[in-house]
């Protein structure tokens, strides 16, 4: 069983904060990216079962239903979409009204995650947002007449912001009863407004013990509306876990088409060319679009066998190492488990190995320990 990412890469506007592969484009240039992406996913004629398909970006809901169909229509072609398949689409707020989603039920989408990131009308202008939290909520409402999968993207750690913003932009989502909430802290990432802002020393950002208490304060509040954490950044509702994402931390294979995406065969990790301009003539030149990222080793497939699985709540299953790489985990990372575990940052029992609460706080620091 494998799963499909499609790429969107754009926007109507750009985002203060955002490093994604996305820009603003045009009527024209949409149309011919939305071709060669048609004509990449109906070159690679594979004979698998589709899971989960994903349609990220980037704005996919810039495009017109008809475009949506389209390569909704080449992916029917050439893969066999299971029934019951999860099939998630990425909207903003702003982008869609109850047309549109009607019309993205009427294709096949049974899934919606939509960028909200914040209820709070103030930090949505500074983060560069096009819609405001009227507008957000209204979104969810209609949404919900035709998706019973929604997923809210909130931020946290954000530029002014204070715990009663976050508190209000938490609840909000709770009580709309979306099935699925994602949550993360702002990174400053490269080449984006927010580093500029920053460097000139014009950006008001949450000191560590506020953003401490911002995080002490989702965990405890999202299990309390019914949602359960089960990977560091995202909550659910029983049974309504992202299967996708599950996908990429449970080491499934993906095919990914577009600009800028990512594929994975079990074996290789390969990547598209970036620049939309030029994945656009590539394809249609019948040029190589994607490049080896990374030939997973036995070594590599092991590392992220334990750092994907371990961004899970229920972390990784020791016996499920042994028969995949026929060896005891314990031989091979057993220093690395010991030291962590008496940092109380892991934990062994039941046969899992799995990141404790203040682990999950400190993720990143023990995934860094198993690669090595
Ligand atoms: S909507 Fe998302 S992808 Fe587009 S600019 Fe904003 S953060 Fe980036």
């Amino acid at each position: 069983m494998d799963s499909v990412y499609i790429h969107v890469p754009f926007c109507k506007k750009k985002c203060n904060y955002c490093a994604f592969n996305s820009k603003i484009g045009e009527e024209n240039e949409i149309e011919n990216y939305v071709d060669a992406l048609t004509k990449e996913i109906l070159s690679k004629k594979e004979n698998c079962k589709l899971t989960t398909i994903y349609f990220g970006g980037g704005t996919p809901t810039i495009l017109k239903i008809n475009q949506l169909e389209k390569i909704f229509n080449a992916l029917n072609e050439n893969f066999f979409i299971e029934e019951n398949s999860e099939i998630t689409i990425e909207a903003n707020p702003g982008t869609v009204d109850e047309k549109f989603l009607f019309g993205l039920r009427e294709i096949g989408f049974n899934r919606l995650s939509l960028g909200v990131q914040s209820f709070n009308d103030e930090i949505l202008k500074i983060l560069g947002r096009i819609h405001d939290s009227k507008i957000a909520v209204e979104t969810v409402q209609t949404a919900k007449k035709f998706f019973d999968n929604i997923s809210v993207d909130l931020m946290y750690s954000l530029p002014n912001q204070k715990i009663s913003d976050l508190k209000n932009s938490v609840e909000t989502a709770a009580n709309l009863e979306v099935q699925h909430i994602s949550i993360y802290g702002l990174e400053i990432e490269e080449n984006t407004n927010f580093e500029k802002l920053l460097k000139a020393g014009n950006l008001n950002l949450p000191d560590n013990e506020l953003s401490e208490k911002m995080y002490d304060f989702i965990m405890e509040t999202l299990p309390k509306f019914g949602y359960r954490r089960y990977e560091i950044s995202n909550f659910a509702k029983k049974s309504f876990e992202s299967r996708h994402n599950l996908g990429y931390w449970t080491g499934r294979k993906y095919f990914g088409f577009g600009a800028g995406a990512h594929s994975y065969d079990g074996k290789i990790r390969t990547s598209n060319i970036c620049n939309v301009q030029k994945y656009i003539e590539k394809v249609f030149a019948g040029e190589n679009i994607s490049e080896v990222e990374e030939v997973i080793t036995k070594k590599n497939a092991m590392e992220e066998f334990c750092f994907l699985g371990l961004r899970m709540v229920e972390g990784i299953e020791i016996k499920n190492f042994e028969k995949l790489f026929g060896e005891n985990i314990f031989e091979v990372y057993g220093k690395v488990i010991e030291k962590n575990i008496s940092l109380g940052l892991l934990e062994n029992s039941d046969g899992k190995i799995f990141l404790t609460s203040h682990g999950m706080k400190l993720g990143n620091m023990v995934f860094a320990d198993f690669l090595f």
